[in-house]
């Protein structure tokens, strides 16, 4: 029911009677297939045939569409390929959700150029021809000057195209439903505020419970993005059709498509091989077993409800076309990546990125123990290990590359004295800069997951604000930094003045982000002088150390894992592919470091002034190398391993 104010009415009365309205006749909510078969019409930039929405050609995405108007998942997710209807399905919500349950609502888009065009030619467009959106959007009554491009108001409420770089536009107003258009293509960061999707979603923390988070993404070259992560985590709903001859429910999969001919033009047909019964059907029989789709979850019990679904599912598209297409981009590898993501909904795995190898053949020449003089910020991570301390020191720059700098045990666990003491003069220590100038750290991290107490203890001896002893939150969703919580407290159970405080570390997404950052690659620049290299934002340098050392750095990488016993069969999980993973655990509390120091809020006066300090302060040479140097190696290996759930 929509009301219009008449103007005698004062603006406080009018707008306590439109509540009272909304309490006596609350408006029934349909769901979302009703909905969009009755009120959606299709434009020619959605839809080779406009006009009246209908599931004729993707009958499956009723259930999607039912999925985000329900009250049962607050999360759902669709990792899927291009031209299965996805922005369709998300205008479709947003129309049936400002007529049924308008609020703020926000759709956030990778960038600019994509909110742009989806409001310009599928939203705007889609408002016009739906009769569900008349008299909804105040377009319609009130005249374009209601609405922005990049805002657009309704009866109840508005939704608000923003970008997943802008941490302003995501910050302010409370989200009751949240859209996520291709959360693959996120940046890491927005300005140092975090994940962009970590900040959006602490918009929808007042409606827990009530909220909607629809999050969606053609799968990516990264190996691991976010899309495939929600779509682990969740119920991980595959749409199952019968064969023909012997009944058997499989997903349709391109392994099974069969033909003749090697080149695009050659193909003339595409039959299908039941995995069962191996009979061959022709392409026209899948008309009918869509038409008998089953969505079929693996984790039913799951709090995210994830589909995933590719162009072959869709009607409307030529299974002689997919594999022409296969045929066209075999040869070339980018075009073939694009091609798994975009028509197969699958994520392209280059198994050399998790290869230890590709990152020691990019080691530089510069000296270990020395820092590069881009290097403005110095940290420390500290793992504990029952018979010593694993210690990384990195040096950090203004475009947030870091350079590992050094790398070394102090033999002698924590039950030993001496070793304390050295961990204790390792917090004063001071590096010597390229350039001459010393970097003393400004902050060091110590693992506290093992010997726990010891580790207090060892914080409190050092009482120094540099130090932050963490523990591993091992949860997808645990943000990368959090609030520290307090150890030491007086018998009132107030906190101690310069007690030992706690900071949890997000792991997966700090490794997640590792993962990504072992990904960058230099770009070779051609000059007069010769090829230089330039490299990336974020990208991480490292000195000629050994082997084992990248092993260890590369030690895990995020898999599904299927449990052989109990009711949740599948998750994903970091797993460990060799025995060491230390050095991998201790650029997670790099990583962290970076965070909790804001290195990535820093303006550039901050950095200037960073710098003037460090090279007004005077060079004391004596004083440069008191580090304890890497002591011997011991061969024994002690691994907590980590898993997340
Ligand atoms: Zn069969």
């Amino acid at each position: 029911m929509h009301l219009k104010r008449q103007k005698s009415i004062p603006i406080g009365i009018w707008q306590a009677l439109k509540s009272t309205t909304k309490t006596l006749k609350p408006k029934k909510i349909t769901t979302g297939s009703e909905w969009a078969e009755r009120n959606f019409y299709l434009t020619t930039n959605d839809a080779a045939e406009p006009g009246r929405f209908t599931f004729d050609r993707c009958p499956w995405q009723k259930e999607i569409l039912d999925a985000l108007s329900d009250n049962v998942h607050e999360f759902v997710a669709l990792k899927c390929s291009a031209q299965v209807g996805k922005t369709t399905l998300l205008t479709i919500d947003i129309l049936r959700a400002a007529d049924e349950q308008p609020g703020g609502f926000a759709v956030l888009f990778p960038a600019l150029h994509s909110a742009t065009s989806y409001s310009q030619d599928r939203f705007d467009p889609a408002i016009e021809v739906s009769p569900g959106a008349k008299g909804v959007f105040h377009e319609h009554k009130y005249g374009r000057s209601e609405n922005t491009k990049y805002v657009k108001k309704f009866t109840g409420g508005q939704v608000r195209f923003i970008t997943a770089n802008s941490s302003s536009a995501m910050k302010s107003k409370p989200i009751a439903r949240l859209y996520c258009e291709e959360v693959n293509e996120y940046p890491f960061d927005v300005s140092g505020q975090g994940a962009p999707l970590d900040i959006a979603l602490k918009r929808t923390i007042a409606f827990e419970g009530v909220r909607k988070v629809f999050l969606n993404s053609t799968p990516t070259t990264e190996k691991y993005g976010l899309i495939e992560s929600w779509y682990a985590r969740g119920t991980q709903k595959e749409c199952y059709v019968p064969c023909p001859e012997c009944g058997h429910y499989q997903t349709l999969s391109d392994l099974q498509f069969r033909y003749e001919g090697t080149k695009p033009e050659q193909v003339k047909k595409v039959d299908y091989e039941c995995v069962e019964c191996k009979a061959l059907w022709p392409e026209s029989a899948k008309f009918e077993i869509i038409s008998r789709y089953e969505w079929r979850a693996k984790n039913p019990d799951a709090l995210v409800d994830s589909y995933s679904v590719w162009q072959a599912y869709n009607l409307g598209n030529s299974w002689v076309e997919i594999v022409r297409e296969y045929l066209r981009v075999k040869d070339d590898p980018e075009k073939l990546k694009t091609y798994w993501n975009q028509t197969l909904n699958k994520s392209w795995v280059d198994r050399s990125e998790t290869d230890w190898t590709r990152v020691y053949d990019r080691r530089e020449s510069y000296p270990v123990g020395v820092a590069p003089k881009d290097c403005l910020v110095l940290t420390g991570a500290i793992d504990v290990q029952k018979d010593r301390y694993e210690v990384l020191v990195c040096g950090h720059t203004r475009t947030h590359e870091i350079y590992v700098i050094d790398y070394f045990f102090i033999d002698g666990g924590p039950q030993n004295e001496a070793a304390k003491t050295r961990v204790a003069d390792f917090c004063r220590a001071r590096y010597q800069r390229a350039d001459g100038h010393d970097l003393e750290l400004n902050a060091v991290a110590i693992d506290s997951g093992y010997e726990t107490q010891s580790v207090y203890e060892l914080a409190r001896r050092i009482n120094s604000e540099k130090v932050f002893v963490t523990k591993g939150q091992n949860n997808f969703l645990a943000p990368a930094v959090h609030a520290p919580s307090y150890v030491d407290l007086n018998y009132k159970g107030e906190k101690i003045k310069n007690g030992v405080k706690l900071w949890p570390v997000g792991v997966s997404q700090l490794k997640g982000e590792v993962s990504s950052r072992l990904r960058l690659r230099p770009e070779v620049e051609k000059t007069d002088a010769g090829e230089v290299q330039k490299f990336p934002p974020h990208y991480l340098h490292f000195p000629q150390f050994d082997e084992d050392f990248f092993k260890s750095l590369c030690s895990e990488s995020i898999v599904q894992t299927q449990k052989k016993h109990g009711a949740k069969k599948v998750s994903a999980a970091w797993v460990k592919h060799y025995d060491r993973n230390e050095v991998f655990d201790l650029m997670v509390l790099t990583l962290f470091l970076s965070r909790v120091l804001g290195l990535d809020r820093f303006t550039d006066s901050l950095w200037d002034s960073q710098e003037k300090a460090i090279s007004g302060a005077t060079s004391h040479r004596a004083n440069v190398t008191n580090a304890p140097r890497p002591a011997q190696r011991t061969s024994r290996v002690i691994s907590r391993g980590v898993e997340l759930d």
